[in-house]
C-alpha cells in the first residue's frame, strides 16, 4: 500500500488523478491523506470524485472515503477494461481533468475505448479542450496510440453543460525525444465568447494585436450561441512542426478584457523567447505518459511545482526518477533516470 501525503508539493488535485492512473497501470493500491491539503478549500471536490469514480469504473477498482469534502481516501485497483464509457462531472468541473485520470490506463488496455465526458470544457486552472486536442494528445499520438477528441458542446465555468468525445486506439507507448520545436508553422489568437457582449472579445483581440507582432489574419473573434454562455476565453496558439503550445486567458468578473489579453500575451511571449518544447502545463502532463513509455526526454521551461510533484508521485509507483537539467539556452531537459 502506497501512502501519499496530499499536502506535499503542489498539494492539489493532480496528485489524486496521477495516483489513480498509476495505481491502475501498476496494480498497486494507495491511500491519500490530507487530500488537496494546499488548496483554499481542501478535500475532494465534485470533479475529483467523478475522476476517482471513473477510475473505479474502468479499472474494476474499489475505494473508500470518496465523497465531496473528504480529506482521505483509499483506492485498490482491479483489471482495466476497454469499452464505451460516459462520465458526467455534474457541475462545471473539468472534463479534461477526468480524461487525465483515465486516459493512460485505457491506452494500455489492449482494445479500443470510447469516452463521453460531460461537464466543463473551458475551465480556469484546467486544460481547455483545444489544449488537450492540439497540444497534449498530439504528443501522446507521436508515442504510438491514436487518440482523437471532439468538442461536441462547449461548457464554461460556472454553468458547465459541455460535452467531449474521445476515441482511443491503444498501442504500447514508445519512448520519444522532443528536444526541438521544429519550424514555426502558424500562430493564432482566438477570442471565444458566448452569452456576453462580443465587444469584450473584440477588446481582447485589440490588446493581443498590440502586444504580439503576429500577422493580421492570425486574430479572430469566435461568437458561440448564447445558450453556451456566459463564457469567454482567449486562446493563443503557436504551432511548430513538433509541438503546439496553447496559452489561455480566462475572462472573469473583475478582470478587464485588456488584462486577460495582457496576461496571456506575456505568457506566450515568454514561451516564444525560450526554445523549450513544453510550456509549464504541457510539461507536467507529459511526465506520466513518458514515464509509462519507460524513457524518452523533452525540453521544458523552468519546471513548475506541478511538474515536480507529478515526478514524485510517478517515482512512488514506478521507482523511476525524473531529472530536470538546466541547459545553456535556459531551457531544462527532462529525462527519466
Ligand atoms: P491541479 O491544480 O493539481 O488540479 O492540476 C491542474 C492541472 O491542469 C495540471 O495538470 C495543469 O497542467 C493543468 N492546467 C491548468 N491550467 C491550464 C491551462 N491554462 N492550460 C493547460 N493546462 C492547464
Amino acid at each position: 500500500m502506497i501512502i501519499i501525503d496530499g499536502a506535499e508539493g503542489e498539494g492539489g488535485g493532480q496528485i489524486v488523478r496521477n495516483a489513480c492512473a498509476l495505481s491502475l497501470v501498476t496494480g498497486q493500491p494507495f491511500r491519500i491523506t490530507n487530500v488537496r491539503g494546499k488548496r483554499a478549500k481542501p478535500g475532494l471536490m465534485r470533479q475529483h470524485v467523478t475522476a476517482i469514480e471513473a477510475a473505479c469504473a474502468i479499472g474494476s477498482a474499489t475505494c473508500d472515503g470518496v465523497a465531496v469534502g473528504s480529506r482521505e481516501f483509499g483506492f485498490t485497483p482491479g483489471r482495466v477494461t476497454a469499452g464505451d464509457y460516459r462520465f458526467a462531472v455534474g457541475t462545471a468541473g473539468s472534463t479534461g481533468l477526468v480524461l487525465q485520470t483515465v486516459l493512460m490506463p485505457l491506452l494500455l488496455a489492449g482494445a479500443p475505448s470510447r469516452l463521453v465526458l460531460e461537464g466543463g470544457t473551458h475551465n480556469m486552472l484546467a486544460p481547455p479542450f483545444e489544449f488537450i486536442a492540439e497540444s497534449f494528445l498530439a504528443v501522446v499520438n507521436r508515442m504510438g496510440p491514436r487518440v482523437s477528441a471532439r468538442l461536441v458542446r462547449p461548457g464554461f465555468y460556472p454553468r458547465g453543460g459541455g460535452r467531449i468525445e474521445v476515441d482511443i486506439a491503444p498501442a504500447p507507448l514508445q519512448p520519444i525525444h522532443c528536444r526541438e520545436r521544429g519550424p514555426l508553422l502558424g500562430r493564432s489568437a482566438i477570442a471565444m465568447i458566448a452569452g456576453l457582449a462580443p465587444e469584450i472579445a473584440g477588446r481582447e483581440i485589440v490588446r493581443a494585436r498590440k502586444l504580439l507582432a503576429w500577422p493580421e489574419d492570425a486574430f479572430a473573434v469566435h461568437e458561440l450561441p448564447d445558450e453556451f454562455g456566459p463564457g469567454n476565453i482567449l486562446l493563443l496558439t503557436a504551432e511548430f512542426a513538433n509541438v503546439t503550445e496553447i496559452v489561455s486567458g480566462f475572462g472573469k468578473l473583475g478582470v478587464s478584457a485588456e488584462q486577460v489579453a495582457a496576461t496571456a500575451a506575456a505568457r506566450m511571449t515568454g514561451y516564444l523567447e525560450s526554445d523549450a518544447v513544453a510550456g509549464p502545463y504541457l510539461a507536467d502532463q507529459l511526465l506520466l505518459p513518458f514515464a509509462l513509455a519507460g524513457g524518452g526526454s523533452f525540453t521544458t521551461v523552468k519546471p513548475s511545482q506541478h511538474s515536480r510533484t507529478a515526478a514524485e508521485i510517478i517515482a512512488m509507483f514506478t521507482g523511476r526518477q525524473w531529472r530536470f537539467e538546466p541547459q545553456e539556452s535556459g531551457a531544462h531537459l527532462a529525462t527519466l533516470a
